[in-house]
């Protein structure tokens, strides 16, 4: 299969899916995808899509919590 974008060619694996909502981000670990080697694009079978959904929005608890920095590019002050 190629890539709907590049025409790159795609590989299976996992991935990490990551959804923001409002202040909240949301990641899920260990995600099957169809992974484009030229672009990075990631694509989802319609019932991972519907799963993924289904897990952002049933918050419930999650398998563990990371702690995420936040920087501001145009106050860091680089000298
Ligand atoms: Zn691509």
């Amino acid at each position: 299969m190629k890539c709907v974008f590049c025409g790159g060619t795609l590989r299976s694996g996992t991935v990490t899916f990551t959804y923001e909502a409002e202040e909240v981000y949301i990641l899920v670990e260990h995600v099957p995808a169809d992974v484009c080697g030229h672009c990075g694009e990631r694509l989802y079978a319609p019932e991972v899509t519907d799963a993924l959904l289904e897990i952002v929005h049933r918050k419930t608890a999650p398998t563990r919590m990371l702690h995420i920095p936040v920087y501001d590019f145009a106050q860091a002050e680089i000298r």
